[in-house]
């Protein structure tokens, strides 16, 4: 079994920066739905600037230009990351904001104050990256954070030492060296969407400088790049936080200064506080380790036996919490397909560590537990939650069952689009589960499944609609 982290580690980091915040000015704000409500355009809050929107484009703030706040996020994007040692689906994101106020220097001296002097990070671990400039629209090298950074790193007696790194692949080739202060390119653009090309006119952007925290006991992987560098995926530099500089706006033909500059800080509160117990795995933090414990307690496995399976089910659990508490039940669509999928592959998961019978609800008190003093609303609807998801839980264990000894009858034999396709159809067994199995035992997959299960879906389509054409006639 897992040794014991430190007891509230998590609520002290998150206590502690928005106490800083307050005391340099900031208006600390109450956290916003999973679910945005005038947002069309995601399902989730994704991050802490993301309610914020409207007034980091320019409306007045009532409560003035110096917020902060730590946010619940949800990222179903990143549901299938869930198991590595920094990812989960449901985090909170400590946010600050400088709507026109205070700039770039403030702001890294200010994350450094916080990380090094209030949270006592090791500085000597501490790696950050910049935006290299960019030639096809003639933007400049932030040497400004970089001489920022640099400053703070001698005050420490730390070399500020530089690496020009470009692409994320070229610096996969080259690695940094252990260099302090790493430039990149587009990686270091901030923007809405995925691309300076795509953004539409009149659109913020501009640089970003991000913190990393290195945990020097881990091997770089070379699966991941030749040579390591802090954005390299192998996980020994984390990501802890992240400042956005908002200074252009998009034009016809390149980018222009905005009137107003705007500074947005998102930092990991879990990240940071597994970095404040010197651990690369946020799970051992104590908002999710208490979980994990509870799950090594009902099935007698440990942790470092079962480390993904314990990951998945912990951070599934807790994701799911949080949707029911704001609003969302299972369903076949938007959020609440979502919240279905958190659910059932937290079932597929629980499995695995034998745990077979109604668990999803019996976590959902450690949970309410853990956040009672920091978001008392899921202690109160912890009995309503309990019952939607024990619900769904019930619901999907024939299923579930079902479709694992279909997948598992394949042994020796090739699974086909079709046959996914008929699981999902006659056993409501999802394809994601399927293709899971079938990665987890091994199994032969046709090549071409995608196709054959596409043109299935789409003739059960095409047929549903030619029945319903025929009972309106
Ligand atoms: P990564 O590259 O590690 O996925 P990111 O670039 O997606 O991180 P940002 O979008 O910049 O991260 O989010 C701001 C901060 O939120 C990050 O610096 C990190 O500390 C934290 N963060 C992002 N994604 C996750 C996640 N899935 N789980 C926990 N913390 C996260
Ligand atoms: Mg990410």
């Amino acid at each position: 079994m897992g040794e014991q982290p430190s007891t509230r580690d998590t609520d002290a980091v998150r206590e502690t920066f928005l106490e800083f915040q307050r005391e340099r000015g900031h208006v600390i704000l109450p956290r916003a739905s999973l679910v945005p409500h005038d947002d069309p355009t995601t399902l989730f809050t994704g991050s802490g600037m993301q309610p914020l929107l409207r007034y980091l484009e320019g409306a007045e703030h009532p409560d003035g230009p110096r917020l902060a706040d730590s946010q619940p996020c949800l990222r179903s994007q990143d549901l299938d990351e869930v198991g590595d040692d920094r990812h989960t689906t449901f985090f909170e994101m400590l946010g600050n904001w400088s709507l026109g106020d205070y700039g770039k220097e403030e702001q890294l001296r200010s994350v450094w104050e916080l990380l090094v002097v209030r949270l006592g990070l090791d500085p000597s671990r501490l790696y950050v990256s910049c935006f290299g400039g960019d030639d096809t629209y003639d933007l400049p090298r932030d040497d400004e954070s970089a001489a920022v950074w640099k400053d703070l790193f001698a005050a420490a007696g730390i070399e500020g030492t530089v690496a020009d790194l470009g692409t994320l692949e070229r610096a996969g080739e080259i690695g940094s060296d252990g260099a302090r202060i790493c430039f990149y390119g587009r990686k270091n653009w901030w923007c809405r969407g995925d691309s300076m090309e795509r953004m539409p006119l009149g659109d913020p952007g501009g640089t970003d400088s991000e913190m990393f925290y290195l945990f020097p006991s881990l091997a770089h992987n070379p699966a991941y790049g030749a040579r390591c560098h802090p954005n390299c995926d192998c996980g020994r530099y984390v990501e802890i936080g992240n400042s956005d500089f908002m200074s252009y706006q998009r034009t016809e033909d390149g980018f222009a200064p905005l009137p107003r500059h705007n500074v947005d800080f998102g930092g990991g509160l879990e990240r940071i506080a597994a970095a404040v117990i010197d651990s690369p795995d946020v799970f051992r933090t104590s908002l999710l380790w208490p979980l994990v414990q509870r799950l090594e307690e009902r099935s007698g496995v440990g942790y470092d036996d079962a480390t993904a399976a314990f990951r998945v089910v912990a951070d599934h659990v807790r994701g799911a919490t949080f949707l029911a508490v704001d609003g969302v039940v299972p369903s076949n669509k938007a959020q609440g397909y979502v919240l279905r999928r958190l659910v059932r592959r937290a079932m597929r998961k629980a499995h695995e560590l034998g745990l077979d019978e109604d668990f999803v609800g019996g976590l959902v008190p450690t949970v309410a537990g853990l956040y009672r003093d920091a978001y008392p609303e899921v202690e109160q609807r912890r009995d309503e939650v309990v019952a939607t998801l024990a619900a769904e839980e019930r619901k999907f264990r024939r299923t579930l069952e079902r479709g694992l000894a279909h997948v598992r009858s394949y042994e020796g034999r090739t699974v086909t689009g079709a046959d996914l396709f008929a699981w999902k159809d006659t056993y409501g067994f999802p394809v994601e589960l399927s293709l899971e199995e079938v990665r987890a035992e091994s199994l032969a997959l046709d090549p071409d499944w995608q196709h054959q299960l596409d043109d299935l879906v789409r003739e059960q389509r095409e047929r549903s609609r030619a029945a319903t054409k025929k009972e309106h006639l």
